[in-house]
């Protein structure tokens, strides 16, 4: 096939593999339509053409993957190890292909073969392995690690099945499978030959062994091989290909065996079953812990086989374990995998017969633990039954992990057993539980959290013992995002006007962007920013009207508030104004020149009744809106479905203001709001998160600031808080409250959403109404602001111009730097 020339194309000499010339790519897809794919050009289908494409730009990664992998395993260095139950990575081949910084020549080569790019990139299925925030967070760190060329790998689980599609249907959520595997994933490499088995159940049972050393064995009842299944992940125009490792979980075949040689072949196949259901699927909760006992098994199977990978790769370069921690630090995403403090310590101890201590010293020199929530309600726990049945020598270390720390407790504080109970890594105030929190914090030499904000508030509430006792221990490390995906690859003609105002050197020092403030006032740049955003608010609408069938106006404030569906993040406080707008501009009472489009999008977990009311009044106020002929060239409200990194790629960067609305003191640091950010939205928002950091940058006067701080609102809390007395006293939000308990959003029928309403009334635990009066006069500035489009766009340039903070790179910066201690490593090519 490839031989064939193409009439009117010069043939390179470059190698239809490893080739960047247009010639090159087209032999390349060519290739690998035929040869892979299987499938001739005359029959091939758009997927065909898509898997061919995605071929070829991973054939051009893999060579810098293998010189990556030779220098890791060749060199004395550190590696960082990022342990993360979830990777929301988002579609891949357009982010290689920008990456690479081929995208042009793909595009002129797929031309000549007939093909669209565009049409292409649109088909990829996005790998949906998170649940929103914090698997975002871990893609990030992921490309950030490979652009800073820092030797690390990210370890995870492969789900069969990723976070759920969204259907909206008569208005209300309905899940429907991910099916991200059905048409295959060229991305992934599966390498059989690296697996592990990981035990579950059973019994243990001690002695001493021929030297007379104490030692204990496990006896699992259950085994589960976890296979590995690899992504590359390559930084931006380096050679640095990193690895992003997800376990699937199998059946132990000898065991299979086993029964079925006793005759008992559904014992046999039930086992597999059992096995293989491990890393099926995702569990959909983004906050809430619920306590699944499948889901620790999930943890378990994951922190062991990437601990044991770890312990392999030590072998291989036959350096002793005891040098486990000069060879690797481990970032803990959360308490998903903080079982590895028990794992790596019953690996050291009972595995590789190191003696206690200086498995302990291993283990804490090891481990890091980034906390992500305050809610109490995602404090992950497990009762001990349930730990004691599926992991019952990790919960005896943990035993002995806590017997020792309590004993330095009461020489540090004799007499306090408040203090010790609070502290210790087991809750004995009701039905025992492990806490993994201070299991986490114990077994690591650094704890952070994620936004200044967030890391005080977990000094002083949380973890107050701890860091009364450590506090040296405890760090913040701001969040951060990438400039690649989320401006470069989504936002590209802001980029194209970035890099002819202050050079291309933005992508990957995201400071230079303070070289716009000169630009701030300059008409003609102010032109050129206000044409970006208005072609970015075109795509969106026509995006809008496919899948929506709702018209919106390109020039109307395009509103938008795209997150997980949460009590916290207060989308109902959202609600709540447009309602109180809707009933103005009926009345006259608002000028209206302001034309607004409420854009919504999130995912609900399904158990999450509230949340998903919350959806359903967006729906029914959109219904009614967007029916109401008054409103016609005022206001539109849009529920735009599912969610995505792939949807989230032209949402952000078609927002004028981004809502970051949650009660104080709630969200630990949010990313979203560093996206709108760069693409040159305005926030409204409370000082809450990274919230107060974007704030500092932006400057106060280009940010619109409302609601309670968290110190008010544990003072509204502490005095005894009366949502009632905010709906008394204000007729606008009595009104509003009126309309939706009177069944005006729900065709009349009031039972709907009457649990909503009764729930704000009666409890309101995130201060809506406290909030509400505050809100409504911000929104107001808004519109003010908007009507002096100088002044918005000038707030919109030095929005961007001052995101630099905000990007990943600094982030990972700041862990190699004051957590990890590590440095980058340069791949060179010339090595294979
Ligand atoms: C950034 C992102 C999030 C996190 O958004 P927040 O506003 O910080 O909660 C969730 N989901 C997706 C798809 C994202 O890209």
């Amino acid at each position: 096939m490839a031989s064939i020339p193409t009439p009117g194309v010069t043939r390179s000499d470059e190698s239809a593999r490893s080739g960047l010339d247009v010639d090159a790519l087209r032999r390349g897809v060519l290739d690998n339509l035929v040869c892979l794919q299987a499938r001739p050009p005359g029959i091939a289908t758009t997927h065909d053409w898509y898997m061919a494409l995605a071929y070829t730009v991973r054939d051009r990664m893999l060579a810098r993957w293998a010189a990556t992998i030779l220098t890791y395993a060749a060199s004395e260095l550190r590696v960082a190890c990022y342990l993360s139950a979830e990777f929301l990575i988002g579609p891949q081949l357009g982010n290689n292909l920008v990456n690479l910084g081929i995208e042009a020549n793909v595009r002129a080569a797929l031309r000549e073969l007939g093909q669209d790019l565009d049409e292409l990139l649109a088909l990829e299925e996005e790998p949906g392995l998170g649940n929103g925030g914090l698997g975002r967070l871990a893609a990030c760190y992921l490309d950030s690690l490979a652009t800073l060329e820092i030797p690390s790998v990210g370890y995870g689980i492969r789900y069969e099945f990723g976070i759920f599609d969204q259907e909206i249907r008569d208005g209300c959520q309905v899940e429907v499978t991910d099916k991200w595997l059905q048409q295959g994933n060229p991305w992934e490499i599966v390498r059989p030959n690296v697996n592990y088995y990981v035990g579950f159940g059973g019994h243990t049972e001690s002695g001493n062994d021929a030297q007379g050393r104490y030692k204990v064995r496990w006896i699992p009842s259950r085994m589960v091989k976890g296979v590995a299944c690899d992504t590359p992940m390559l930084g931006f125009r380096v050679n640095t290909c990193n690895t992003l490792r997800l376990w699937k979980s199998e059946a132990v075949e000898s065991f299979d065996l086993q029964d079925f040689n006793a005759g008992d072949y559904y014992q046999a196949v039930q086992e597999k079953v059992i096995s293989e259901t491990l890393s099926k699927v995702l569990y959909p909760n983004d906050e809430p812990e619920a306590g699944k006992r499948l889901r620790l098994a999930q943890q378990y199977f994951f922190v062991s086989c990437s601990l044991q990978d770890m312990m392999r790769l030590l072998d291989l370069k036959g350096e002793p374990v005891t040098r486990f921690a000069d060879m690797f630090t481990t970032q803990l995403n959360d308490t998903h995998p903080s079982i590895a403090v028990a794992e790596l310590m019953r690996l050291l101890v009972d595995e590789r017969m190191i003696p206690w201590d200086e498995a302990w010293d291993i283990t804490c020199r090891t481990l890091s633990y980034t906390n992500h929530t305050l809610l109490p309600e995602a404090l992950e726990t497990w009762g001990l039954p349930l730990f004691r049945g599926l992991l019952p020598r990790p919960l005896e270390i943990i035993y002995e992990i806590n017997r020792r720390f309590l004993d330095t407790l009461r020489q540090t504080y004799p007499g306090d057993e408040a203090r010790i109970a609070r502290m210790s890594l087991i809750d004995e105030s009701g039905e025992k539980k492990v806490r993994m929190a201070h299991l986490s914090t114990v077994g690591s030499h650094a704890v952070n959290g994620v936004a200044a904000l967030h890391s005080t508030l977990l000094r002083q509430t949380v973890m107050r013992d701890f860091a009364e006792l450590w506090p040296e221990r405890f760090h913040n490390v701001t969040n951060g995002v990438t400039p690649r995906r989320f401006m470069l690859l989504s936002n590209p003609e802001l980029a194209s006007l970035l890099d002819r105002t202050v050079g291309e050197g933005w992508v990957t020092d995201l400071t230079r962007l303070r070289k716009l403030e000169a630009y701030a006032d300059d008409a003609a740049f102010q032109a050129q920013w206000r044409n970006v955003k208005r072609s970015n608010k075109k795509i969106l609408a026509e995006r809008i009207r496919h899948v929506t069938d709702i018209v919106v106006n390109p020039d109307a404030l395009f509103d938008i508030q795209v997150k997980r569906i949460h009590e916290y993040k207060r989308q109902h406080l959202n609600a709540l104004y447009i309602i109180t707008l809707y009933q103005r501009l009926r009345r006259n009472l608002d000028p209206g020149n302001v034309p607004r489009c409420f854009i919504f999008g999130g995912k609900a977990a399904p158990g999450y009744a509230m949340a998903k009311l919350m959806i359903r009044l967006i729906t029914g106020i959109a219904e009614v809106v967007n029916n109401d002929p008054a409103m016609d060239g005022k206001l539109k409200v849009v529920f735009y479905p599912d969610f995505n990194v792939k949807n989230a790629h032209f949402i952000y960067p078609a927002a004028d203001l981004s809502e970051q609305i949650s009660t104080a003191g709630k969200e630990a640091s949010g990313t979203g709001n560093m996206k709108f950010m760069m693409n040159g939205a305005l926030t409204i928002g409370t000082l809450d998160g990274a919230n107060v950091e974007i704030r500092e940058e932006a400057g106060d006067e280009n940010f619109f600031l409302f609601g309670l701080t968290t110190g008010q609102v544990d003072s509204v809390k502490r005095e005894g808080y009366r949502p009632a007395r905010h709906a008394e006293s204000n007729a606008e939000l009595r009104e509003t409250l009126d309309l939706i308990a009177g069944g005006y959003f729900s065709r009349g029928d009031p039972q709907v959403f009457r649990p909503l309403v009764n729930n704000l009334l009666q409890v309101d635990p995130f201060l809506v109404l406290a909030d509400y009066a505050d809100y409504v006069a911000c929104q107001e500035r808004v519109s003010a602001a908007w009507l002096d489009p100088v002044r918005w766009t000038r707030m919109s340039i030095l929005n961007t111009a001052r995101s630099g903070k905000f990007s990943s790179d600094r982030a990972i910066g700041e862990y190699c730097e004051r957590i990890w201690k590590i440095s980058p490593v340069r791949i060179t090519l010339d090595q294979i």
